[in-house]
Order: C-alpha cells, then sequence, then structure tokens
C-alpha cells in the first residue's frame, strides 16, 4: 500500500520535545505519550480538517454522549524500526477498515482513509525520534474515537472527535499467564457488539477479571455466552490452542474480534506447513486433551504482546497445568511474526507500509 503525502493536514509544532525526560528502557506499556496528538472532529454530517497540535487534555461537556451511553472505539496498532532507521506500519489498512466496521457497528460515523491512514503517516513521520530501533522496541498507536456531541438523550451523538496518541512500548511480557475458563460471565453475545473494538467490552470484562485475579489467575478466557461449551477468547486476545501438533483457534464470529495478530499467524502457518484449523475448540475436548496429554500449548494472540503463552488453566475448579516444551509453535511463529515486523525476515505477504 502506498501512502499519500498530504497537506491536508494542519501541524501546531509543540516548542519542546518531552522525548529526553523518558527512561525507554523502563517503559510502563500505555504510560507514556509523545509530543503530539491528531484531532479531528465531525460536525453538521462531515469531517472537519485534521490538526496535529501539542499532545494535551481537552475540554468536553459533561451531557456529551460518551459518558452517558458508551459510544466509543478504538485501535490498537504499533510502528517499528529497522536498522536503517526506516518506520513501517503492520498491515494499517486492516486497522482502518477494522475501525470502520466498529463505527458502523456503534452508529457512528466512518472516517475517511485521508484521515485514518495519511493521519497516521503524518503524525508518526513527525514523532520518528520516539520508535526506537531494537528487538521489542516499538511505538504504540491509538487511534480512537469517541461521541463529543451534548444532551442526556439517549440517541446517537451528531458530534464527533477522532483522535490518534502515540505511546512508546517496550516489548510486553506478561509474565506466567493463568487462566480461568469463563463459565457464568461473557465477553460477547450473538448479535452484541464483541466483533467491535468498542470502549464498552472492555469495561464489562474487568470484573470477571478481577474476580480471577483475586483467585490468582491473571486473565479469563471466554466462551461462547449461549453454553459456556466453547473457547473464544483469552482475556483481550485470540485464543490459540495445540493439540498434538495442530494449532486450532476458534473462526471469526458476532461474539471474536478479527485480530489481525490472529490472521497474520493463521497465514505464517499455513505458508510455513503448520497444521492449522479455524474451527471452534470444545471445553470438552480441551479437559480430555489435557488429561491425556494431548494438549501441548495455549496462547493469546494479539498486537500489545504478540503471542502470550497460557501456564495453565482452571476449570470448575480443577487447575490443569500445560507440558513445558521446548521448540513451542508459540515462540516459533511468534518469531516468525516478529522478524517480519522488525524488517529481519523476508515480508513474502506485503505486509509492512513504509512511513
Ligand atoms: C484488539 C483485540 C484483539 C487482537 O487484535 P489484534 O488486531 O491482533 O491486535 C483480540 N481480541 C479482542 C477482544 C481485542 O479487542
Amino acid at each position: 500500500m502506498i501512502l499519500k503525502n498530504t497537506s491536508e493536514i494542519d501541524i501546531v509544532r509543540a516548542n519542546s520535545t518531552k522525548i529526553n525526560d523518558v527512561d525507554f528502557e523502563n517503559l510502563t506499556f500505555g504510560s507514556v505519550f509523545t509530543d503530539h496528538m491528531l484531532v479531528c472532529d465531525f460536525k453538521d454530517g462531515k469531517w472537519e480538517k485534521p490538526v496535529i497540535k501539542p499532545y494535551e487534555p481537552f475540554l468536553i461537556d459533561p451531557s456529551a454522549k460518551v459518558f452517558h451511553y458508551g459510544q466509543a472505539i478504538f485501535e490498537g496498532m504499533k510502528a517499528y524500526k529497522d536498522e536503517n532507521d526506516d518506520v513501517w506500519l503492520f498491515r494499517p489498512d486492516e486497522n482502518f477498515h477494522r475501525f470502520n466496521k466498529s463505527a458502523i457497528r456503534m452508529a457512528m460515523p466512518e472516517v475517511t482513509e485521508e484521515i485514518f491512514i495519511d493521519g497516521l503517516k503524518t503524525i508518526i513521520d513527525l514523532e520518528r525520534d520516539w520508535v526506537k530501533k531494537g528487538d521489542g522496541n516499538s511505538l504504540y498507536i491509538r487511534p480512537f474515537m469517541i461521541a463529543i456531541g451534548s444532551g442526556v438523550i439517549a440517541n446517537p451523538s451528531t458530534q464527533y472527535r477522532f483522535m490518534i496518541i502515540l505511546s512508546p512500548a517496550r516489548s510486553y511480557f506478561a509474565g506466567e499467564v493463568k487462566v480461568i475458563i469463563a463459565d457464568h460471565y461473557s465477553r460477547a453475545a450473538n448479535g452484541g457488539i464483541g466483533a467491535a473494538k468498542a470502549a464498552g467490552n472492555y469495561a464489562g470484562q474487568f470484573y470477571p477479571t478481577k474476580l480471577a485475579n483475586e483467585k490468582g489467575f491473571q486473565q479469563v478466557i471466554w466462551t461462547d455466552d449461549a453454553t459456556h461449551t466453547k473457547l473464544e477468547e483469552a482475556g483481550t486476545m485470540n485464543v490459540f490452542v495445540r493439540i498434538n501438533d495442530t494449532l486450532i483457534t476458534a473462526p471469526i464470529s458476532d461474539r471474536i474480534l478479527d485480530g489481525i495478530t490472529r490472521k497474520s499467524l493463521i497465514d505464517i502457518a499455513k505458508r510455513d506447513g503448520i497444521k492449522i484449523e479455524e474451527r471452534s475448540v470444545l471445553v470438552d475436548e480441551l479437559l480430555t486433551a489435557a488429561k491425556n496429554g494431548s494438549l501441548k500449548e495455549i496462547f493469546g494472540a494479539g498486537t500489545a504482546a504478540v503471542v502470550s503463552p497460557i501456564v495453565g488453566f482452571s476449570c470448575q475448579d480443577v487447575y490443569y497445568e500445560l507440558p513445558k516444551i521446548e521448540n513451542s509453535f508459540a515462540n516459533d511463529i511468534k518469531d516468525k511474526l516478529t522478524k517480519i515486523q522488525y524488517k529481519q525476515a523476508e515480508d513474502t505477504f506485503g505486509w509492512m507500509v513504509k512511513i
């Protein structure tokens, strides 16, 4: 994909940079932001001209719909710097299309490619010093949209704000992740908003995840809301299960977020002859496989951590430990994907887009 140069974005530069105050070796994920942000408002049925300006808080009316009715969506992506100091995005068109799918589901206006893609290009180009070289370093990108129209009447807003903020990140290691398989709470339901990257999906997960934390587990594996018999997602990541030498991941549905990491891992597996199936994994199948030793791995997949191995799971209050294996599929496939992202391996799929 070719990124267009654009004069359609106004830039107001910060007077000074915060970059010298940042300890890039000790970053807490998502807590430090770069000098600038992109802002673009939707009003009177159309998008205004985007502006990049110094990162700062802003005022919104207390009756803004985002506070009362939760019209809020986001994306999560990363920029990488290679050894030649070139900066790259990974499949940004996928994030762009998914963002607009989320917008449609939440009765919000779609953004244009000029705003989303050219906006990304322009702000990341301006902040390229914040993208550090070296394994595990990246710039986490958070495009989002909120309803800023005022009035506590329950209908869609007529005014919205689209923004892009950027946060330098180190490789994200969640530690040893133990999970509980959900048998009561659900992340998403048929016909619901589980396939949208909507802020409320996260709010709804916090309480059941807190209950899991109190029992010593880091995350919840979500199951289908109707029967709680099928594995769907792991926390805020898609989930992969390895039984013998086959990787299995749930098919995309109303209840499952169409993860870009997930679909990229599937493509890499197919390219490299790893057996991969897109089908539902039953909780019963998982228990049988855990008991007879054919269950080798479970891992989550998503942009922030790329691949997050799970060391054990609890189901109906019984804990099952996963075997410690060498040459795990999780490590292998993560390595293959990150090498493409850092331009250390050939990008046979044409996924990388240069800034
Ligand atoms: C964002 C997200 C994912 C992962 O998507 P990626 O595009 O791979 O980052 C998976 N599940 C949920 C619920 C998500 O919100």
